[in-house]
């Protein structure tokens, strides 16, 4: 097994399985009473020594602190990347990368979770972000839009709500070769699945709310780069002097979480393949959406980026919005919420979260598929597919 070196987890370091890393990178028997889980620091500040320094390195807890400097070794080594800063939101993490790329162009995509959409749109927009809409499945149309000094093509694959796929290596390439940053966000497909650093993209953005966090009690975020350069300690400089860093309580939750990512990642995985394909021949839905379904448009794709396709699955079922909203009230074991990638499965309306001016289609539901037993997961279904359109659960396949 390759040797793990947390201390130096840049992407030409060997790497370890992810299971030991997620367990051990940015962990450390505490030295001063031996506890095994990591202690929790709740100190806003630092002792200084006498002559002014500070001996530990830690000087006050918006700039830095033990728990936030566990968790950012741990993301990083996850990646393969060479430094992590952790948010108080994946919005928070969003909004540190772009204003640390500073005003400019950016080519972002049509599919993109809308809170992100409406971050650009709403919020850096008036600050003098330039935003190029792109279909990002289409390759040409991403390179027809990069114009001398677009600061950075933002990736979001598999896209939330349609799970559409983007050529992470080819939009590397163009924006690489346009003088361009790749910024992906990978919160749906995690480390485990997906490692957008080795696949050329400059920096990772993750909603650490979902999958890493993984039991829906806590909320963060983080943006793991390929190289500590310029741009990336300016993401530190928007943490620090801007005060979003993730707190020691919720760094703790998150660094305990994700030791146990791969195996959630697992059986995400199973359950989401299960429920796709049972769905996919169900007579009352029309669509899914799933990459690692056969019949996936982008399923070669899917295969040459993604070593497994995670819990995440949107459908459309038969009929319209009415259909679609009386499906989730019959729904007994998935609850209705947003979010995703916790233990207990979910279920959304996802075009009446996104409100007005949203294009996913009102048939469209959202599900994130937790860690039940699917048999369990498949019997809800059918029943709820059963009360609404009269199909006698027994003949659901
Ligand atoms: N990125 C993606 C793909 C998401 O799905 C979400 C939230 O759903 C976010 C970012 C935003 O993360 P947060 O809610 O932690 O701010």
């Amino acid at each position: 097994m390759p040797e793990l070196n947390p201390a130096d987890p840049s992407p030409e370091a060997p790497i370890a399985h992810l299971e030991t890393t997620a367990i051990h990178a940015g962990r450390a028997i505490d030295p001063a009473t031996g506890a095994i889980a990591p202690p929790l620091y709740l100190t806003s500040t630092f002792e200084r020594a006498a002559d002014g320094s500070y001996p530990q390195g830690y000087v006050y807890g918006r700039l830095d602190h033990p728990n936030r400097r566990s968790l950012e070794t741990c993301l990083a080594a996850l990646e393969g990347g060479a430094g992590a800063a952790v948010f108080t939101s994946g919005a928070a993490a969003m909004m540190a990368a772009l204003q640390a790329i500073g005003p400019g162009r950016i080519v972002a995509p049509l599919d993109l979770y809308r809170g992100t959409a409406q971050l650009m749109e709403q919020v850096l927009q008036p600050w003098g972000l330039e935003i190029a809409w792109v279909d990002a499945t289409d390759l040409a149309q991403v390179a027809a839009a990069l114009t001398p000094g677009t600061k950075a093509i933002w990736v979001e694959t598999p896209s939330n709500p349609l799970l559409k796929l983007s050529d992470i290596r080819a939009i590397a390439h163009l924006a690489h070769e346009a003088g361009s940053l790749c910024i992906c966000d990978n919160t749906w497909a995690t480390p485990v699945l997906q490692r957008p650093l080795a696949l050329g993209a400059d920096w990772v953005v993750h909603s650490t709310t979902k999958y890493l966090g993984g039991h829906s009690d806590v909320t963060g975020g983080a943006v793991i780069t390929r190289q500590v350069d310029r741009a990336f300690e300016q993401v530190q400089q928007v943490q620090r002097l801007g005060g979003s860093g993730l707190s020691p309580f919720d760094c703790w939750l998150t660094l305990r979480s994700v030791a146990t990512l791969p195996v959630r990642m697992a059986a995400h995985c199973a359950n989401g393949r299960r429920v796709a394909a049972w769905l996919r021949s169900h007579p009352a839905i029309e669509a899914v959406h799933y990459p690692g379904l056969p019949d996936h448009p982008q399923a070669a794709l899917a295969r040459s980026q993604m070593t497994d396709f995670g819990g995440m699955v949107s459908v459309q079922v038969r009929g319209d919005r009415a259909e679609a909203l009386a499906v989730v009230a019959a729904l007994q074991l998935f609850t209705r919420g947003t979010s995703l990638g916790g233990v207990e499965s979910l279920i959304e309306h996802r075009a009446s979260i996104e409100g007005p001016g949203t294009t996913t289609p009102e048939n469209l539901l959202r599900l994130s598929i937790g860690l039940e037993h699917a048999d369990d997961l498949l019997c809800d279904l059918a029943q709820a597919l059963a009360q609404v359109y009269g199909i006698d659960p027994e003949l659901a396949p």
